[in-house]
């Protein structure tokens, strides 16, 4: 079996068995980065010393030491985790070379079970956009179909995993940054409850909103990674105090009488034809798989763009605030204060971040306070108590994760309505702060992945994925691009 469609635990077995070395499986991933990322364009920053890093641990192996369970597995990051010794980008100018002194929360957790990073990914800036064209320095292209987008804001991740070119990755998701790109690209991206991964380390756009999780090939790969990056952090205050638990264990692939409600306000108009049938035939293959189906409603689904944007914009207007041009970064030419702050800015961030930090900072503006942002947070609670009532009667939702499939470069640039419409699916979860998931369900006319969303109560990751997983057993529309193949 090619290395390519190895499982982490076949991978983590291969290394066990000595049948490659860490340094081969590296090697590997680094070679196809080097043949396929000039046209897929998902690394910001290779990380040089991985070859090393992965030598070593062979040296380790050799000598019979205890490793940890994923010892010399390689990984690749999204470009706002919080990395030492490596450039932490955000895809900003503003923070062009900036090397952060200290390691976050999830990506220690990686290094504490041996993980190797290979490299740092591509993102729209700030993490603001749905499809990576809002990155400063590398837009990201679909490996499907490079004329077209990946998604956003972790379309590098998405991208990384559906190229080969990194076997797993982590992104963040504040509204659909995670499960639409994996939609886009035929990949599982999985957004876990706000709370179970420490945002510690996790550069802030909206901080009650973000949260990291996996990209990955499987359902299998996502709850392995999980497993190990969601643990309780003191060093966030919002982490939840929830046991660290082993989700691979929750994949039995027995789905039988599972309730999942099937939300009418999700498919409704602007869903594309092809999406809405490859999402109708995955609603019928659980119900195959003896789910009980069931129609339920979201009554506020319509309000939770707008409540999104005035909320998101809020926080980020604030949490980009410490980007002054003194603390990190870019620090602009200027004779006093003000135009220190005023040229670094201006420099720094591009249109669609300062767009976020105007309307942000308007919504917050005192007259319009009451009026925006206080409404906007009544709004919140309207829809959070709509999933709230909706698992009393059902264990798990099913709707489709992007309206559309992949689109063109270029297409929705100079809308940022519509570009915002590409996550009218995916940011209710958010403002719940439930999980959820999407998981490859089909393709389009032209050949593009579609996805399925799976969103689940809040900590009940473990039965979406099993959902996710029972589904990966009875179809097969997870595969890596043709023309990517070696
Ligand atoms: N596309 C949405 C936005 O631009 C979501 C971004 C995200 O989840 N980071 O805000």
């Amino acid at each position: 079996m090619s290395i390519l469609n190895k499982n982490i635990k076949e991978l983590a077995d291969g290394l066990a068995s000595k049948e490659f070395s860490s340094a081969e499986l590296t090697q590997f991933y680094l070679d196809r980065i080097e043949k396929y990322d000039d046209e897929v364009k998902a690394y910001n920053y290779v990380n040089e010393n991985a070859i090393n890093q992965a030598k070593a641990i062979d040296e380790k192996r050799s000598k019979g030491e205890d490793l940890p369970q994923f010892a010399g597995i390689p990984v690749a990051l999204k470009d706002l985790l919080i990395t030492k010794d490596m450039p932490t980008t955000c895809s900003s100018k503003f923070l062009e070379g900036f090397k952060p002194p200290y390691v976050g929360t999830a990506v220690s957790l990686l290094e504490e079970s041996g993980f190797i990073n290979l490299g740092k990914l591509s993102m729209d800036e700030f993490a603001m956009g749905s499809s990576n064209e809002n990155a400063a320095f590398k837009q990201t292209r679909n490996p499907w179909d490079t004329e077209k987008v990946p998604g956003g804001s972790s379309g590098g991740s998405a991208a990384a995993v559906a190229a080969g070119l990194a076997p797993f990755t982590l992104g963040s998701d504040t509204g659909g940054s995670i499960r639409q790109p994996a939609s886009l690209c035929g990949v599982v991206g999985m957004k876990p409850t706000y709370g179970r991964v420490s945002r510690f380390g996790l550069v802030a756009f909206a901080s009650s909103l973000d949260q990291i999780g996996p990209l990955a090939k499987s359902a299998y790969d996502s709850a392995a990674l999980l497993s190990v990056i969601g643990k309780h952090d003191a060093k966030d205050s919002t982490s939840a105090n929830v046991e660290q638990k082993d989700y691979t264990k929750d994949l039995t692939g027995y789905v039988k009488g599972i309730k999942i409600g099937v939300p009418k306000e999700y498919f409704a108009d602007g869903l594309s034809p092809d999406v809405k049938t490859a999402v109708d035939n995955a609603v019928k293959k659980y119900a195959d798989l003896g789910c009980k189906l069931i129609d339920i409603s979201l009554p506020h689904t319509d309000y939770a763009l707008a409540t999104y944007y005035i909320l998101a914009t809020a926080e980020a207007s604030s949490n980009l605030g410490r980007y002054d041009g003194i603390r990190y970064g870019r620090r602009a030419e200027a004779d006093n204060l003000r135009d220190l702050y005023f040229n670094s800015r201006t420099e720094g961030f591009g249109d669609e971040v300062k767009r976020r930090i105007m309307l942000g900072t308007y919504v917050l503006s005192a007259g319009y306070y009451d009026a925006y942002y206080i409404k906007a947070q009544k709004v919140r609670t309207l829809i959070k108590q709509d999933f709230v009532e909706a698992y009393k009667k059902v264990d798990a939702i099913i709707c489709p994760t992007s309206p559309t499939t992949a689109f063109k470069a270029g297409a929705k640039t100079e809308d940022p309505i519509q570009m915002y419409l590409s996550d009218v699916y995916t940011l209710s979860l958010n403002l719940f702060g439930g999980c959820g998931l999407s998981v490859p369900c089909g393709f389009d006319s032209d050949g593009m992945p579609i996805g399925v969303q799976l969103m689940g109560n809040y900590f009940d990751e473990g039965l979406i994925l099993n959902l996710a997983h029972a589904f990966e057993q009875a179809t097969d529309f997870s595969r890596i691009p043709e023309k990517l193949k070696i």
